[in-house]
């Protein structure tokens, strides 16, 4: 097996660690997960970009990286954090944006592109209001469906 081989099978465990405050998405759907390599003695080194720098979500997902490669046997893992280039809702991929609506949180819209309507992942109506720029965390937003009443998160878009 060549080392190339190799790294791809340990992302791809790493990629499938599921973000804590978006039970629904993995790092890998996030675009947290940047990289993996792994040194010719066998120890495995992860680079991850945390998703919004007030998330608390960041030593959870670092514990969560270690158990799943400690259960497939890697006992060496340090988890990098790189905090540049900063992390961007457009590094989730469409998928995910799917699965997020499908989950009751709509998705964030293009970054710096904040004027557009923030559709109701109910009832997909665009008549929606934010009652709270902070909601369940410091990611979302708390918004009301003007159409159907209910309240959603709104995943923000940075
Ligand atoms: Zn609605």
């Amino acid at each position: 097996m060549t080392t190339q081989t190799l790294s791809s099978r340990i992302e791809d465990l790493v990629a499938a660690v599921v973000d804590p405050e978006v039970p629904v998405l993995t790092i890998g759907d996030l675009g947290v997960l940047r990289g993996v390599t792994v040194a010719a003695d066998g120890a495995v080194a992860v680079t991850i970009t945390p998703t919004y720098s007030g998330c608390p979500a960041l030593g959870v997902i670092e514990e969560d990286i270690v158990s799943v490669l400690k259960a497939a046997g890697y006992e060496r893992v340090a988890v990098n954090t790189v905090l540049s280039p900063p992390w961007t809702t457009d590094w989730m991929t469409d998928d995910a944006r799917h699965r997020l609506n499908d989950y009751g949180i709509a998705p964030p819209g293009p970054a710096g592109a904040d004027a557009e309507p923030v559709v109701c992942p109910q009832c997909s109506a665009t008549k929606t209001t934010v009652v709270s720029p902070f909601g369940s965390t410091a990611c979302k937003a708390l918004m009301v469906c003007e159409v159907c009443r209910e309240p959603f998160d709104h995943f923000k878009a940075i």
